[in-house]
């Protein structure tokens, strides 16, 4: 089909996706133009932060991309004191940023899941309440989401990593832990237990097709996602992954393919958030931009305390890890009015498609 038909339809199909994923030359520059004013049309320019926080980087998991896999005995593991938390929790309130994101490797022993309500109460207390506040800690039981739930997080982002259950498996132990399965039905969980839920996947992985990534994209329009973040799969040297680094696209490539995925999820969903994340910035120190352009509107500024920042390497060559926090900031916002966007400070910036979906079910 003729390239500009496609981008005008309402409904895509596989193979209009595939085919845009494709698109090089004046026909990117079209797909780009259109996903702006689409963004523009529905959600304006503003850009929402989010303080990242790292809390810890101890997982049970054993993913074969991720540096924090716990057969990786090359890093030494941190977990963030309370007080260190409650801390980055304050700078994120007093600069305004509206919310916050608490993340970390996967543990599902009762201590940890307690830790984790405790802090989150805290939160809600030194904030009054005036932050939102999302977790991505992985798999977790139905009780366990709604425990964090009811004690203050609002937000969830659970990475589908890949819709394609056989990709999954080839990056992933073949074990129980590491099931599609309960990847999905946890997913299913977090909208059951009342989250905005947020999902995403690692672009340009290892035997990964544009057919993969067209029917990664029909995975988020058709779970109704409120937040996406995604990125470029970057290889980690100490992980069995990297065995097969040759099969990668360069990383010039890897990036783009990544602005063509926000690019297009923006044309399926033009509600929705969606990040414009580091790994992006690991690959090109303009990433980050690219993406905001053409229809990301979330950023997540690092709050984790320095000293653990180099324990947190989830692939190689990660940014911003010796930078402190003020001059990134700074930077940021620079980076942000670069990219035509106005930041936006003092407002939770919920998912749109969030609200709407929420007032229909009512
Ligand atoms: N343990 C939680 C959250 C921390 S990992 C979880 O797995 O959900 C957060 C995300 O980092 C993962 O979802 C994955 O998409 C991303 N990630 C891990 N290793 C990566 C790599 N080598 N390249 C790009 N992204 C990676
Ligand atoms: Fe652990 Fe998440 Fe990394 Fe997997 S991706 S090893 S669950 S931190």
């Amino acid at each position: 089909m003729e390239f500009s038909k496609i981008l005008n339809k309402s409904e895509f199909l596989k193979a209009n996706l595939v085919q845009l994923l494709a698109a090089e030359g004046e026909e990117l520059d079209l797909l780009y133009e259109k996903a702006t004013e689409v963004k523009l049309a529905n959600i304006g320019n503003k850009v929402y932060y989010r303080g990242l926080i790292e809390y810890s980087n101890i997982c049970a998991k054993n993913c074969f991309y991720c540096g924090l896999r716990c057969g990786n005995t090359t890093i030494s593991r941190y977990t963030l004191k309370d007080e260190e938390v409650v801390e980055a929790a304050g700078i994120a309130f007093e600069k305004n940023f509206g919310s916050l994101v608490i993340q970390s490797g996967e543990r599902s022993d009762r201590k940890f899941i307690q830790k984790i309500a405790d802090l989150l109460k805290q939160i809600r207390d030194l904030s009054e309440g005036k932050l939102r506040v999302t977790l991505s800690m992985g798999e977790q039981t139905e009780e366990t989401y709604q425990l964090w739930r009811e004690s203050g997080a609002q937000r969830y982002l659970l990475r589908i990593e890949t819709s394609n259950p056989e990709l999954y498996h080839k990056i992933h132990p073949n074990d129980e832990l590491h099931s599609y399965e309960n990847r999905l039905l946890s997913l299913e969980l977090l909208r059951k237990t009342g989250y905005q839920v947020g999902t995403g996947v690692m672009i340009g992985l290892p035997f990964q097709t544009l057919e993969d990534l067209a029917t990664d994209l029909l995975f988020i329009k058709n779970h109704d996602i409120d937040m996406v973040g995604m990125g470029p799969y970057v290889e980690n040297e100490n992980t069995p992954l990297y065995e097969f680094r040759h099969l990668l696209l360069p990383k010039e490539k890897r990036l783009e393919l990544s602005i063509k995925m926000v690019a297009i999820l923006r044309l399926l969903m033009p509600k929705i958030n969606m990040a414009a994340t580091t790994a992006m910035q690991t690959l090109h120190p303009k990433g980050r931009e690219m993406a905001l352009k053409v229809g990301a509107n979330v950023i997540m500024p690092n709050l984790t305390p320095l000293k653990y920042r180099d324990g947190y390497l989830l692939y190689d060559n990660k940014p911003n890890i010796h930078e402190e926090t003020e001059s990134s900031l700074q930077r940021l916002k620079k980076s942000i009015e670069d990219a035509g966007c106005e930041l936006a400070l003092g407002d939770w910036g919920d998912s749109q498609h969030f609200s709407e979906r929420v007032s229909k079910d009512f």
